[in-house]
């Protein structure tokens, strides 16, 4: 463990990487920032996921009037960022009820 190694996976740069995404999907970013981020997601299955939840997301929004984009989507999408915010990749689909 040294401060030179970069981390596979660190929820606190999985964080850094979400502020990005969206940018990232816009090709907003410089290419020193989305080579970064493509790193990251190569290695990092939590963030790749989140990725493609929020490309479809994306996607969808530009088909769609601004206010449409499915509620169990955006649900979905929200509970995918909580989950990695807390750093947690092994939350099951199961609820205590
Ligand atoms: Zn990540």
């Amino acid at each position: 463990m040294t401060p030179t190694d970069p981390p596979e996976h660190d929820p606190a740069h999985c964080r850094q990487m979400f502020a990005h995404l969206s940018e990232y999907l816009d090709r907003e970013l410089d290419e020193a920032a989305c080579r970064q981020i493509e790193r990251h997601l190569e290695h990092c299955d939590a963030c790749r996921a989140c990725c493609a939840t929020l490309a479809r997301t994306v996607a969808l929004c530009r088909e769609m009037p601004a206010h449409a984009v499915p509620e169990a989507m955006s649900a979905r999408l929200r509970e995918a960022i909580e989950k990695l915010r807390s750093g947690d990749r092994t939350v099951s689909g199961a609820r205590p009820d």
